[in-house]
């Protein structure tokens, strides 16, 4: 592959010195479990996102879940959502016994605030928006419907670390906010981790009671709990790498702008909506095109040496074996038939971008 669609050992390599010394500090100290530098990590993400707490956890899908039953959301509530995100968003609903009901996207990818409404009824307890490739949803909106109906506000930010709607970042809109560090996320660990990042104290409180298998001293317990604690060593590499993402935010909407730029005049690819989205500030988890002939431009592109993904899709999630399928979502079944992740990583270059938007035009020309 001459454009891979991440590289993180090319990242990790170019970081080598630091991440060595971090790991070496952090394993010959044997600081291994909830140590000071899962602390550090905590405070630093909690002030790069302006809330007052951070509870870092194993991963989004667990921060999630346990978030859901922080709040007292199982059995017989609903909790809206989109389809138009990955299948862990719905899962953890359904998880905590409670019911999905999922709402079409507008033509940014992300939830139509539009239809929100229509959607809650007197079971709903909750909305869970998803900050999709970056971009955030309109939560002045979602804020205001929530209000409306006494709902909670609880953002999957799992994509938009850095994102931003009105000045204010995703996850500190919400009650709370659930970050990933997945590898292939911009800020990435190496191996599992996540984050839920709050305001609310006692919240906070609880999730940390929750993570450590209900523990509330060395050897008393709150009730039950779990485990779905952040390893210390990943929170050490966080830590470091959580210093560099305001540079790669940059980088990448730089890119972007140049995938916009080169990819204007192409009328078979519709572009995603630029960087300079007036409120919205976009940090392009993702560049996602909607493009005609999907599947063939994939292939060309493969024949070229670049690699490109198809997520969520080319089966919407709703339509996968879960049992949601009775949801009617003619924007998002439309969006999985046509939606393609183009190449943009923290390592990529422009002559890079350069290559994939010049095959991209040979290919409808
Ligand atoms: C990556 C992702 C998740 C899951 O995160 P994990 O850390 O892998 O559990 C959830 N929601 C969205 C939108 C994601 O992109």
């Amino acid at each position: 592959m001459s454009v891979r669609f991440w590289e993180p050992g090319k990242e990790f390599l170019r970081i080598e010195e630091e991440v060595m010394t971090t790991m070496r500090g952090v394993l010959t100290a044997g600081d291994l479990i909830m140590r000071q530098q899962m602390l550090d990590f905590e405070h630093n993400l909690a002030s790069f996102v302006g809330t007052s707490d951070a509870v870092g956890v194993s991963n989004c899908t667990d921060g999630m879940r346990l978030l859901l039953e922080a709040v007292g959301i199982g059995p017989g509530d609903e909790v809206i959502t989109v389809s138009h995100t990955f299948m862990a968003t719905m899962a953890v609903i359904h998880q905590v016994g409670a019911t999905p009901v999922l709402v079409d996207v507008g033509d940014d990818y992300n939830m139509d605030t539009d239809k929100l409404e229509a959607a809650v009824t007197s079971r709903t307890k909750a909305i869970m928006p998803v900050h999709l490739n970056g971009r955030l949803v309109r939560m002045d909106r979602v804020i205001e419907v929530a209000k409306a109906h006494n709902l909670l506000v609880l953002e999957d930010t799992a994509q938009a670390l850095g994102g931003s709607y009105m000045g204010v970042n995703g996850g500190g809109w919400g009650l709370a906010g659930a970050f990933s560090f997945y590898p292939a996320k911009l800020l990435g660990a190496y191996g599992d981790a996540g984050a839920v990042v709050t305001s609310d104290a006692g919240l906070a409180e609880r999730l940390r009671e929750l993570r450590d298998h209900g523990r509330v001293s060395k050897t008393g317990f709150s009730g039950w709990g779990w485990n779905c604690r952040l390893d210390n060593l990943q929170a050490a590499i966080l830590d470091l790498k959580l210093k560099k993402v305001p540079e790669w935010i940059t980088q990448r909407r730089r890119l972007a702008a140049i995938y916009d730029e080169e990819l204007a005049d192409v009328g078979a690819v519709k572009r995603p909506p630029g960087p300079d989205g007036g409120p919205f500030f976009d940090i392009y988890q993702n560049y996602v095109i909607e493009a005609d002939r999907r599947d063939a431009l994939a292939a060309h592109l493969a024949s070229r040496g670049i690699e490109t993904l198809v997520s969520p899709g080319p089966v919407p999630n709703h339509k996968q074996p879960v049992g949601l399928d009775h949801f009617h979502l003619p924007r998002t079944e439309a969006l999985c038939a046509s939606v393609l992740s183009l190449p943009l990583n923290n390592e990529l270059g422009e002559d890079q971008v350069l290559e994939v938007a010049g095959a991209i035009k040979d290919f409808y020309a």
